[in-house]
């Protein structure tokens, strides 16, 4: 599933794909590289705001974590 965004930022859309119809998290913009947290609901961009260094870099931690535990 491909969902459009556009970034609030330099108001370019760019094609984000996704395997669930939900998705809570980072997206990076491909033309300002501005990091957006974005939230899809039924294939659908609910909301879409800034996301600064600190949250992107404990998400990318989180999803690690879960990564490791995962793994095997
Ligand atoms: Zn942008």
């Amino acid at each position: 599933m491909l969902v459009n965004i556009t970034c609030p930022k330099c108001n370019t859309s760019g094609g984000f794909s996704i395997t669930d119809a939900y998705y809570i998290g980072p997206y990076k913009c491909w033309k300002c590289r501005a990091v957006l947290k974005i939230n899809l609901e039924n294939n659908r961009l609910v909301s879409c705001e800034a996301m600064d260094d600190a949250e992107l870099a404990r998400f990318e931690q989180e999803q690690e974590a879960k990564k490791r535990s995962r793994g095997r």
